[in-house]
């Protein structure tokens, strides 16, 4: 039997309860149908159903922010060490079903085995990074005045809610609710409508694992109606938000009459930006990497390919024919490098940058073709002889789509950098060190990397500048989102208090 036929005999048996029971939401520790019915998922590597999702809407999501409120006192008030014993239950349990998750992950998203089987063990890694840091969440300043002893603490902000994309959504999600539930703060989950089943292997996971019941609620649903309804909630104090720029401006406009906090992880369109002083052949594997990993769904994608005049056409034959090597193919095959796309719309949105880039007048150097009709798939797709006006170096494709930009200059370089709306990441190869510092200094971008992919460190920050988002995830930045500072001051002596009306 080859190792795709056994992944698919076993995916085969992890889908079978989702084919018995769909995907329910879950409320209060209970299993509760969607208030508007069910809705299907398809799998977008043949198309076929895979299970009846609960269709979640305003009703279900004021069931769960009254669950998470109702848990919320309790949860917030158990011991640290308590706490932080339970996420990290939550850890090994996901790591004990990493495979369940890896396979049902591919199958309702495209992605490929050889990426995804990673994406459950960061998820875990998120719980234990944030279980670690719970004994110490709520420590605060002493900032002693004349008349007063000063101290800060930080209290858990509330209910919460997570709204989340179909873009590797089982890490994407631990990495939001693990330092919710670290902080205190009981949770709504709104998982993406296109990859609803490791939503509820999680929830699942988390109760299995001692979390008690109504911390953690999902419900299924679409962003106008249900994600909607999270954001209004009186009863939820703050939205976690990861998904496009424009859904993240409604996420404060719905926010807006009941104050909610917010935090937008939203979408990008990365420079990397090769010098022809650095280690090209690094410099190439790296290219290749953060645009055709993960199908090039990434918001952290380098979509861009700044690359100086004097390398670029050995450059561009090298990534050409690297880029045509590369095997699209069924994800839960090892060997596969690209799968599906995610959903039949994402995927027109893709292939219609092929006309757009003809029409802008930019070569199609590799790919742009669609693969089969059975399911999602397009070649790797490589555009050159374009310019930064071009559709296709301003809009975010979010595909395994590059398209390639030359320049002259160091200042050259630096100005088609920045000019994008977005600002999530940028990568820099040079070995000219005063170079780097220079241009990364002045780079708009929330995360940079010089000579080196996105390699993530859990307690650096994460986010983006401008229309890559507001607000930063990661070590402590994570519980000044999740967390209110309160101040409290204490009289040393019996200082002057004015007296009016005496
Ligand atoms: P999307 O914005 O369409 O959907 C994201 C989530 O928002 C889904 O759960 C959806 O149901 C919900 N939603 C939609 N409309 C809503 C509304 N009016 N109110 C509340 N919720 C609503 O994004 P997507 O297509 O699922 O994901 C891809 C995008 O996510 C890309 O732009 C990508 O760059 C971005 N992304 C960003 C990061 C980051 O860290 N910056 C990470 C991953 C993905």
């Amino acid at each position: 039997m080859s190792a795709l036929d056994t992944n698919i005999e076993k995916l085969t048996g992890f889908l079978t309860r989702f084919k018995e029971t769909g995907v329910r939401n879950r409320i209060a520790g209970e299993d509760r149908e969607g208030s508007a019915g069910v809705f299907q998922s398809t799998s977008p590597v043949d198309k076929s159903v895979i299970c009846d999702v609960a269709h979640g809407t305003a009703d279900d999501i004021d069931a769960a922010a009254k669950a998470a409120h109702a848990a919320f006192a309790d949860w917030r008030d158990m011991p640290a060490a308590d706490r932080r014993r339970i996420l990290l239950n939550v850890a090994d349990a996901i790591e004990a079903r990493a495979e369940e998750i890896a396979l049902c992950e591919c199958w309702d998203t495209g992605q490929t085995l050889r990426f995804m089987s990673k994406a459950a063990l960061r998820g875990a890694e998120n719980f234990r990074f944030f279980a670690d840091q719970v004994i110490q969440a709520r420590d605060g300043q002493h900032l002693k005045s004349p008349t007063l002893m000063n101290v800060t603490t930080r209290v858990p902000i509330g209910p919460v809610g997570v709204i989340t994309p179909w873009n590797t959504p089982f890490m994407l999600s631990t990495w939001k609710i693990a330092p919710a539930l670290a902080a205190g703060c009981t949770v709504v989950h709104k998982p993406a409508e296109d990859s609803p089943l490791t939503a509820r292997l999680l929830v699942e996971i988390t109760e299995e694992a001692g979390l008690p019941k109504g911390v953690l609620n999902t419900v299924n649903g679409f962003g106008p109606d249900a994600g909607k309804a999270l954001c209004e909630h009186q009863l939820i104090k703050a939205i976690a938000f990861v998904g496009e720029s424009r859904t993240g401006s409604l996420i404060v406009k719905q926010g807006a009459e009941t104050h909610k906090r917010n935090h937008l992880e939203l979408g990008g369109k990365n420079p990397v930006i090769v010098f022809d002083d650095a280690d090209l052949e690094r410099a190439l594997d790296a290219v290749i990497f953060m645009i055709y990993s993960i199908n090039g769904e990434r918001c952290t994608s380098s979509s861009r390919l700044l690359v100086q005049d004097t390398i670029k056409e050995e450059f561009e034959a090298k990534l050409i024919e690297r880029v045509n090597n590369i095997k699209v193919g069924h994800p839960l095959d090892p060997a596969t490098e690209i799968g599906p796309l995610v959903t039949e719309e994402h995927y027109s949105k893709v292939t219609s940058y092929f006309d757009i880039a003809r029409e802008d007048g930019a070569t199609i150097a590799a790919g742009g073709v669609k693969v089969g009709d059975e399911g999602y798939f397009v070649r790797p797709t490589l555009f050159t002889n374009a310019n930064n006006q071009m559709r296709i170096a301003q809009e975010e494709i979010f595909g395994p789509v590059l398209t390639s930009i030359p320049f002259s200059t160091e200042e050259e370089a630096l100005q088609i950098a920045n000019d994008t709306p977005y600002g999530l990441t940028g990568y820099v190869w040079t070995n000219d060190l005063t170079r780097a510092l220079g241009f990364t200094d002045k780079l708009e971008a929330g995360m940079i990397w010089v000579n080196s992919e996105n390699v993530r460190h859990l307690p650096t920050p994460f986010g983006g500048v401008k229309a890559s988002g507001i607000g930063r995830d990661g070590g402590d930045w994570s519980f000044e989102f999740y967390m209110e500072q309160k101040h409290i001051g204490f009289a040393t002596g019996q200082h002057k208090i004015m007296q009016l009306g005496k």
